[in-house]
C-alpha cells in the first residue's frame, strides 16, 4: 500500500490491492459535526431482528480471523488452500454444504451455498465475494507478529485483517447465521473465497471459466469501498465501488542500427523510442465525466470543505465533456480539483510510462529500445481506441505499439436500481443517516471479472474502518477496529436479507440447524 499525503488539500491518497485507490479527507470529522446525523430509520421487515443473534457470530468471527491470519496465505505463493480448510471446517460444522476448487497446486478457492426455500422467485442468486490471499509482510517493521492476530487496545492486529480476510470472516459467519435462525430466502445465497486477487485473480477466472455455475449469481457484493468511521468509531460517510478503470499494459518497441559507439549512425532506437514517450507524456486524453464520477463528485461534494466542496459541486453539475478546445468543465473548479493526483485521474484515461529498456553493452549501439507504458482506461472506452491514439500521438510507424497483458475488465454496475437502493437503505437503517458516495477505482479487484461476465458488482467491505485503519492496507500493523466485528456481521446480515430474504421474518438465533437451507 502507499501513502500519498498531499498537504495541500489534506488529502491522503490510499493505494489498495492491486492498487486501489481510496481517498480519505481528515476534513471530514469537521464536516460531520455540521450534518444532522442518528435518524433511526428501520426496516419494517428487519425490525423484527433480535439483536442478541450478533453476539455469537461475533465471538466465533475473531477465532476465525485468529484462524485465517495464521493460514499466512501471503501471496505469492498463496498457499489459499490452508485458509479455504479454515472455512471448510467451519462450514461443515455448520451443516452448509461447500466445494473446494483447486485452480493450482496448494491453491484454491472454497464456494457455498444457502438455496432458496421461500416463494417461487426466479431471482438469480447473491454472491458474496471475498479474497483470501495477502500481500507479503516481509522487511515491513510491524510491532506484532504480522501473521499473528493479535489484540491490543481496541485493535485486531493481523496481515489481511482489512484487506479482504475481514470481509471474507463476515460473509461466512452471515452465512452460517442465515443457517441458524432459518432464514426465509428467496434467492440463492453463495459465499465464493478467492485465491490470487493480490496478484491478477487467477481464482476468480477459474472459477469463471470452469465452473461458472457455481457461482453465477444475478449480482455480487465485494471489496472496493468501506463504511468510513471518524477516529471516536463514528460512522462519516459509506463509499460503494461501482466501477474500476480498465488497467491495460503496451509495449512500445523500436529498431536501431547496431555497431560500434564510436562510430555513431543516426538511425538510434533509444533517441527514436525517447521521442516517442516524450510524445506520450505531453498528451492527456480527454476530460470525461462519466455516471460514476458524476455521482462521485455530487456527493462527495456534500462532505467536503470549501474551496474544494464547491469546485466538486461546479465540476458535477458541468457538461462534462471535453471536446477539442471547449473543456466543458468550469477551469476554476478543475484547478481545485486536479490539485490533488488521485481526484483528477478519476477525470480522464491515463497513460504513464513506468518501465523502459535498451542497450547490452556502454560502447555498442542499441539494437532495440522497449518501453512500457501503463494505461488506466475509463470503463466505458475501448482498448484499441486507446491503442490507437497512441499510435496517432507518437506518429511514427517505426514504433511499434504492442498490447502487453490482459488484465481483463467489465462496465460499470448500475447506479440505480433493486441493489443499490437496498444498499443505501441497509447502511441508513445500521449506521444512520451517512452520505453515500459511489466510487470508481483507479485500481482493479476481483469485481472486473464478474461485471466482464455479466454479473455487477458492488464493492463494499462489510467491517466499518477508520482512515487510519484504511492507510495500514498492505502495510505496517494492518488493523481493524475489534468493534467493527459486530457492526460488520450486522450490517453484512441485515444487507443480505434485505438482498435475498424474504419479507416479514422474524429471527431469532436457534441451536436447531436441521433446516432446509442447506443442500
Ligand atoms: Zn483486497
Amino acid at each position: 500500500m502507499k501513502i500519498v499525503p498531499n498537504s495541500s488539500s489534506r488529502l491522503v491518497t490510499i493505494a489498495l490491492s492491486f492498487g486501489l485507490f481510496i481517498q480519505f479527507s481528515s476534513n471530514l470529522a469537521l464536516a460531520d459535526q455540521k450534518r444532522k446525523v442518528g435518524s433511526n430509520q428501520t426496516s419494517n421487515s428487519l425490525s423484527a431482528i433480535d439483536p442478541t443473534i450478533y453476539a455469537s457470530p461475533t465471538k466465533s468471527m475473531q477465532t476465525l480471523l485468529s484462524d485465517l491470519v495464521a493460514a499466512d496465505t501471503t501471496n505469492p505463493p498463496g498457499n489459499e488452500a490452508r485458509a479455504v480448510a479454515v472455512g471448510a471446517a467451519r462450514l461443515k460444522e455448520a451443516g452448509i454444504d461447500y466445494k473446494i476448487i483447486e485452480f493450482a497446486p496448494g491453491r484454491q478457492n472454497l464456494v457455498a451455498r444457502l438455496k432458496k426455500n421461500s416463494g417461487d422467485g426466479r431471482e438469480q442468486p447473491l454472491l458474496l465475494l471475498a479474497h483470501i490471499d495477502v500481500v507479503s509482510a516481509d522487511k515491513q517493521p510491524w510491532s506484532t507478529p504480522p501473521h499473528q492476530l493479535t489484540q491490543k487496545g481496541e485493535y485486531l492486529y493481523g496481515r489481511g485483517l482489512a484487506d479482504d480476510l475481514g470481509s471474507a470472516g463476515t460473509a461466512l459467519e452471515t452465512l452460517i447465521l442465515l443457517k441458524k435462525t432459518n432464514a426465509k430466502l428467496k434467492r440463492d445465497v453463495i459465499l465464493a473465497w478467492t485465491g490470487d486477487e493480490e496478484a491478477g485473480g487467477a481464482g476468480i477466472k477459474f472459477l469463471l471459466k470452469h465452473h461458472r455455475s457455481l457461482i453465477d449469481a444475478g449480482v455480487a457484493l465485494n471489496e472496493g469501498d468501506f463504511i468510513r468511521l471518524d477516529e471516536y468509531g463514528k460512522p462519516l460517510f459509506a463509499g460503494m465501488q461501482v466501477a474500476e478503470k480498465v488497467y491495460q499494459d503496451f509495449e512500445l518497441i523500436t529498431k536501431g542500427q547496431t555497431g560500434h559507439a564510436s562510430i555513431p549512425v543516426t538511425d538510434n532506437a533509444i533517441y527514436r523510442l525517447s521521442k516517442a514517450l516524450d510524445r506520450v507524456g505531453q498528451f492527456q486524453f480527454p476530460r470525461r465525466l462519466i455516471p460514476v464520477t458524476r455521482a462521485y463528485f455530487t456527493e462527495r461534494a456534500k462532505i467536503e470543505q470549501a474551496p474544494l466542496s464547491d469546485a466538486m459541486k461546479q465540476l458535477s453539475e458541468s457538461t462534462g465533456q471535453e471536446v477539442g478546445k471547449n473543456s466543458g468543465f468550469p477551469p476554476d473548479a478543475l484547478k481545485v480539483v486536479e490539485t490533488n493526483p488521485h481526484l483528477a485521474a478519476l477525470l480522464r484515461t491515463t497513460c504513464v510510462a513506468t518501465q523502459f529498456n535498451s542497450g547490452t553493452n556502454p560502447n555498442a549501439l542499441p539494437a532495440e529500445a522497449r518501453a512500457n507504458i501503463n494505461c488506466r482506461i475509463l470503463p466505458d472506452e475501448k482498448i484499441q481506441s486507446v491503442k490507437e491514439q497512441l499510435e496517432k500521438v507518437i506518429d511514427d510507424p517505426q514504433v511499434e505499439v504492442q498490447l502487453a497483458g490482459k488484465f481483463g475488465h467489465g462496465p460499470a454496475s448500475p447506479l440505480t436500481g433493486d441493489t443499490p437502493e437496498v444498499i443505501r437503505k441497509v447502511i441508513h437503517e445500521v449506521f444512520a443517516d451517512i452520505p453515500i458516495i459511489p466510487s470508481m477505482s483507479t485500481g482493479a479487484t476481483d469485481s472486473r471479472y464478474l461485471r466482464a461476465a455479466g454479473i455487477p458488482a458492488y464493492g463494499i467491505n462489510p467491517v466499518p474502518l477508520a482512515e487510519e485503519d484504511a492507510r495500514r492496507f498492505h502495510g505496517i500493523d494492518e488493523r481493524l477496529p475489534k468493534s467493527s466485528l459486530k457492526r460488520g456481521i450486522e450490517f453484512f446480515h441485515r444487507l443480505v436479507l434485505a438482498l435475498a430474504g424474504a419479507p416479514n421474518q422474524s429471527l431469532a438465533e436457534t441451536t436447531n440447524t436441521s433446516t432446509n437451507n442447506s443442500n
